[in-house]
């Protein structure tokens, strides 16, 4: 692997296809893959992971916005887009570029419908999206009638999948409340089918879902956290590969002698001789603030270095008294051994918040 000479997000993209190969071997081969690249691939960068993915014949692919989608399709994406939370006042632009709306309550259904209907499409393909406990977004099980009726008035939209999400895939206490989920799902679903005739697919699972429900896998699963290296349980995570490893430099190297201070407002105070180093990543590239003052660590020629004071905007300065290494020398602030699961434990938080907390501003480069 090349040294690194800057800050960048080093993106492994053999680790990617292991891991959707991982994945694919965990469902039926006819139920579809959809690869949820939203909020830029999870950090990863949307184009090159898709592109990547679109090479190795995934199926679907979902943004959040429509914007996401936009730009996926001027990189020449040219598979099926779902797009999960689109707003309305951007639906002419969705149709031109032939992304897919998830409608999910009357409201949006109305509005997708007049706009479909201006711009005389036929059977445009839409997903219904149905809320069945995670109370975010969806229509009702008591909507069915509503919408099928709604269906009947038109030809401008076709159905091309009823979908729903799980709350709680991941935390297998919540077994009985997810199995009810599912459940609950399927009733909406068959409803649903009888209602208008045709059967659309039907899909539910996330990565979590994919690994602990295989009753739920349906027609389609749609996975993200799983795609960019994690399992979401210590089990299931060394059956994947994380792909992102964030790396950076030491630009420079202090000696700090006792009672010096080290940082914004003097935070830190040492109370003997040490050595620090620092380094060009701060909270404006994702090491956010929560660990400062000795709770996050980056890895040095092996060892651990404590983050020292304050985090900077663009810097953090670490503690490397006892670790052998010189200024321009590569720091890991997590990779394959410090995973982004492990700095999320530190910040009590989720990877998902580490990896696609990593700013714009850092550049990915792919092996
Ligand atoms: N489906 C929907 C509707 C989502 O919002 C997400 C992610 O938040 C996913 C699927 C993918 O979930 P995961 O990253 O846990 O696989």
């Amino acid at each position: 692997m090349p040294k690194a000479q800057e800050t960048v997000l080093e993106i492994d993209l053999k680790a990617l296809q292991h891991n959707f190969e991982y994945l694919k071997s965990k469902f039926k081969s006819e139920t579809k893959f959809l690869a949820v690249v939203k909020a830029f691939a999870y950090g990863s960068d949307a184009v090159e992971i898709a592109n990547y993915l679109q090479n190795l014949d995934v199926d679907y692919f979902a943004v959040a916005y429509i914007n996401e989608g936009i730009t996926l399709r001027n990189a020449g994406i040219t598979k099926p887009i779902l797009v999960l939370h689109p707003q309305a006042v951007n639906f002419k632009k969705l149709i031109k570029h032939c992304l897919e709306p998830s409608l999910y309550n009357a409201k949006i259904l109305n509005e997708f419908i007049e706009i479909a209907s201006a711009e005389k499409q036929t059977n445009y393909p839409v997903h219904l999206k149905f809320n069945t406990g995670l109370n975010r977004l969806g229509f009702g099980e008591n909507d069915v009638d509503f919408i099928a009726s709604k269906l009947k008035e038109t030809e401008a939209i076709k159905v091309k999948s009823i979908f729903s999400h799980l709350a709680a895939s991941e935390d297998l206490d919540e077994k009985i409340f997810t199995k009810n989920q599912i459940k609950n799902f399927e009733t909406i679903a068959g409803n649903f089918t009888k209602c208008i005739g045709y059967r659309p697919m039907f899909h539910i699972c996330n990565t979590s879902g994919v690994l602990n429900y295989p009753e739920a896998h349906f027609d389609m699963v749609r996975s993200g956290i799983g795609l960019y290296g994690f399992g979401n349980s210590e089990k299931e995570n060394k059956n994947f590969k994380p792909i992102g490893t964030l790396k950076t430099i030491i630009s420079q190297i202090h000696e700090i002698k006792k009672g010096e201070s080290v940082g914004y407002n003097r935070v830190f105070k040492s109370d003997a001789f040490l050595k620090t180093a620092t380094l060009p990543i701060g909270h404006a590239d994702g090491i956010g603030r929560q660990y400062g003052n000795g709770k996050g660590f980056v890895t040095i020629n092996g060892q651990k270095a404590p983050i020292l004071g304050n985090v900077c905007m663009d810097m953090i300065m670490v503690n490397i008294t006892n670790i052998d290494c010189k200024e321009g020398d590569e720091v890991i602030v997590f990779g394959t051994n410090n995973t982004a699961e492990n700095l999320a434990e530190t910040a009590k938080t989720i990877s998902y918040e580490i990896i696609t907390a990593i700013s714009q501003r850092v550049k990915r480069t792919y092996l």
